[in-house]
């Protein structure tokens, strides 16, 4: 049997039952958007991050925009993000008017090279900067130590994306909870997935919560009352209560995605293919297990004939991609890092449901093929 990468249907069958009942809830309910359910998940969700509040939205792509506005960043703001990082990162920026401007990554933990981010801050090259959103790629948290004294001390709002990295811990608090707002993505692919689109923006700000309330539903503070210009962005009660069902195998799921690195980390070994590093500051949730391999495509090709399914985050990155390319500023120095993670990233089989034996299997044929 074929190895997939990814397989969402399973984490929905090891729940099959308690989410038909959700379901099954929220149909006889009658009640389908902005009900129970929704804030419900809303509070579940914020006190899981240990965060005062917590606003569901549409999707991902949205809690940044959203996010990004409740910030007060708008048309020719600059924005400073990284280049390896889903599309969907840079898109929400120049979404809201503004523009992107983009750095390069630390070359082991993949995530914004602060040294890059504090010389464009001395010197921005596209304006000063309004904004910077980290993004917690593959799992492991930005270096926020690092990052959070930096966006202080330019008067930079940070907004954390937080879209692979739901419950990542930065010196022992759960990322989410070190700038202005948070953005999760509930993508059926990430570590907490809906069957469908869904997204979150947590925040400890309470403005900031309520401009969020606002803007996702036609800067309403009072039924057809638009007190700012919003837009229609929420999270419905299906999502919302299957979300809550997912939400308590959460922390489980994570130790077990730690437990599967543990076993790809130990077959790694001697085999001249890069293991993914771990700040030892951080905790991470191996949203997915990414090696670095000199030889990627090689190995990719060999792996898929052994019907071990591996994928690429990403094969190309923003500022490389038509719709970007030679448009978007870049940080000083180019981004060199990030152009080599793209020619090296190679994504293993990672989900929760990976049986013992089936990670026994890519172990082996990682150490026969690398
Ligand atoms: C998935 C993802 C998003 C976008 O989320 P959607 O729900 O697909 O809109 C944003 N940023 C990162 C880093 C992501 O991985």
């Amino acid at each position: 049997m074929p190895i997939p990468q990814n397989d969402p249907k399973a984490a929905y069958l090891a729940q099959r039952e308690a989410i038909e009942a959700a379901v099954a809830r929220v149909l006889e309910s009658g009640w389908y958007i902005l009900g129970e359910e929704v804030a419900g998940f809303e509070r579940e969700f914020a006190a899981w991050l240990g965060l005062a509040d917590a606003v569901g939205v549409a999707n991902g792509t949205d809690a940044l925009v959203l996010a990004l506005r409740a910030c007060g960043v708008g048309t020719g703001d600059t924005v400073a993000t990284v280049s390896h990082t889903a599309v969907a990162t840079v898109a929400a920026i120049e979404i809201v008017g503004a523009r992107p401007l983009l750095l390069d990554i630390d070359a082991r933990s993949c995530t914004m090279d602060a040294g890059a981010l504090e010389a464009a801050l001395a010197s921005p090259p596209a304006g000063p900067v309004r904004a910077i959103v980290p993004v917690h790629l593959y799992g492991h948290p930005a270096d926020l130590s690092a990052i959070v004294p930096l966006a202080e001390r330019h008067g930079a709002a940070l907004i954390e994306d937080c879209a692979q990295a739901h419950g990542a811990t930065w010196e022992g608090r759960r990322v989410g909870g070190f700038g202005d707002a948070a953005c999760f993505s509930f993508y059926p692919t990430k570590n907490l997935g809906a069957l469908g689109d869904g997204g979150m923006v947590a925040t400890r700000r309470p403005e900031i919560a309520e401009r969020l309330r606002m803007l996702r539903e036609y800067g309403w503070r009072a039924r057809y009352v638009s007190d700012i210009a919003g837009m229609n962005s929420r999270l419905d009660e299906l999502q919302a209560a299957i979300l809550r069902v997912k939400l308590t195998r959460l922390d489980a799921d994570n130790a077990r995605r730690r437990a599967i690195a543990a076993a790809y980390d130990a077959a790694l070994a001697g085999t001249g293919l890069l293991a993914p590093t771990r700040d030892p500051r951080a905790e991470h949730v191996f949203h997915q297990y990414v090696v670095r391999a000199e030889a990627r495509d090689a190995l990719r090709d060999r792996l898929k004939e052994a019907g071990i399914g591996t994928n690429i985050h990403y094969p190309v990155p923003v500022h490389l991609q038509p719709a970007y390319a030679g448009r978007v500023a870049l940080g000083p120095g180019g981004l060199p890092e990030t152009e080599r993670a793209a020619r090296e990233v190679l994504s293993l089989p990672m989900y929760p449901q990976l049986a013992d034996a089936q990670v026994a299997e890519v172990a082996a044929a990682i150490r026969r093929l690398a």
